[in-house]
């Protein structure tokens, strides 16, 4: 769907990928806006890409870079344009599409198309990728307000667990604090620090333990979080966002510990494809209360188990991928609370 405006800049072209610079799709974004013509831009990010790299070499990513690049030139082709914005990220140019309908669609087929592309030599690797949208002239007005806009989005996506697309709306995502982003997202060291921050030296301890789950159930954007223990849920915690408010109910303290590892953590991202004979039981509770990725933790005080430390998401349409990051985290919160309650004599 090249327009006129690509005529003189065909050779433009990113090194590695062959699809356009950064610059030509930055340039068409100002052309648009100066002939006030509305348009929707996306930035798409492979999510966990250092992974690739650090298991097959830097030569193996590059390579796969190149192969994203060309399907994603194929699946926007009749629709809008796509260049390499650096790195791992894509940024795409939808004119004349920006009703929210209209770009949920297109935004779901990008993504869907991608998540389908495979690897010759390397049939094994899978890889997923989080897409933030925003809109011209609603959303902001100059290129650079919608860098910052579809990067809010896009940061809320990872944030959300990856492997999903977020299209940005003010009432949503306006107070998303880009600074500091490097440092924070998927930062275990800052995450940790918190954690010791909140429960070093606890004087009350009820109250820290709240404190530090409402804390990590935000930061981490899980549903509903809470301990389970043998009678009741204790320390709940809802996510603001969450489809599902209250209505919460116990699993089972024995059913989950019949369920335990050995490693004192069960993680499921997508609770309805579990076909594990041994979490059956325990997948079916989950179900029956609409939580469709789950991560259990156990907590030990002294010789016997206190209670789990439980992680519902309700959202049904893609499930949940929890990241290693977010399972280490959560194992370690499981553990370190075991220990503050095993100190104060719980
Ligand atoms: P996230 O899901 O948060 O996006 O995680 P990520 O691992 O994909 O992290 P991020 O997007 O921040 O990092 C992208 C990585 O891509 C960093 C760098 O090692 C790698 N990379 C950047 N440019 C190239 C390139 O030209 N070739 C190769 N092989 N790797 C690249
Ligand atoms: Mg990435």
């Amino acid at each position: 769907m090249l327009d006129k405006f690509f005529d003189d800049k065909r050779e433009l072209l990113d090194n590695l990928t062959q699809i356009f610079m950064r610059d030509v799709i930055v340039q068409y974004m100002e052309h648009l806006i100066k002939n006030n013509i509305e348009f929707t831009f996306g930035i798409l990010d492979i999510d966990n890409f250092k992974n690739i790299n650090d298991s097959y070499g830097h030569l193996v990513g590059d390579e796969v870079l190149k192969v994203v690049s060309l399907s994603m030139l194929k699946i926007c082709k009749n629709r809008g344009v796509v260049g390499r914005y650096g790195g791992d990220e894509f940024i795409y140019v939808f004119p004349k599409i920006t009703d929210y309908d209209d770009v949920w669609h297109v935004a779901f087929d990008i993504l869907k198309s991608v998540s389908k592309i495979t690897f010759e030599n390397h049939e094994e690797i899978v890889l997923s990728y989080t897409l933030g949208l925003s809109r011209f002239p609603l959303n902001g007005k100059t290129v650079d307000d919608l860098f910052e806009l579809a990067d809010k989005a896009l940061y809320r996506g990872k944030m959300k667990g990856r492997n999903c697309f977020i299209i940005y709306l003010p009432e949503k995502h306006a107070n998303i604090d880009l600074k500091g982003k490097r440092d924070t997202i998927n930062s275990p060291l800052y995450i940790h620090n918190k954690i010791y921050e909140f429960l070093h030296g606890a004087n009350d301890l009820d109250k820290s333990l709240q404190n530090v789950i409402n804390y990590i159930g935000s930061y981490l954007m899980i549903d509903h979080m809470c301990i389970e223990t043998k009678d009741k849920l204790k320390y709940e915690y809802v996510h603001p966002i969450s489809s599902k408010k209250s209505g919460f109910l116990k699993l089972g303290y024995d059913l989950i510990r019949n369920t335990m590892t050995n490693s004192g953590i069960i993680f499921e991202n997508t609770v309805l494809l579990s076909k594990n004979k041994k979490t059956d039981k325990l997948m079916m509770t989950l179900e029956a209360q609409s939580i469709y990725s789950e991560v259990l933790c156990e907590i030990r005080v002294k010789n016997d188990v206190y209670g789990y430390l439980r992680c519902d998401m309700v959202s049904m349409d893609t499930g949940r991928i929890w990241q290693q990051e977010d399972l280490v985290t959560l194992h370690l919160l499981a553990i370190v609370i075991g220990l503050v309650m095993e100190a104060k004599g719980e």
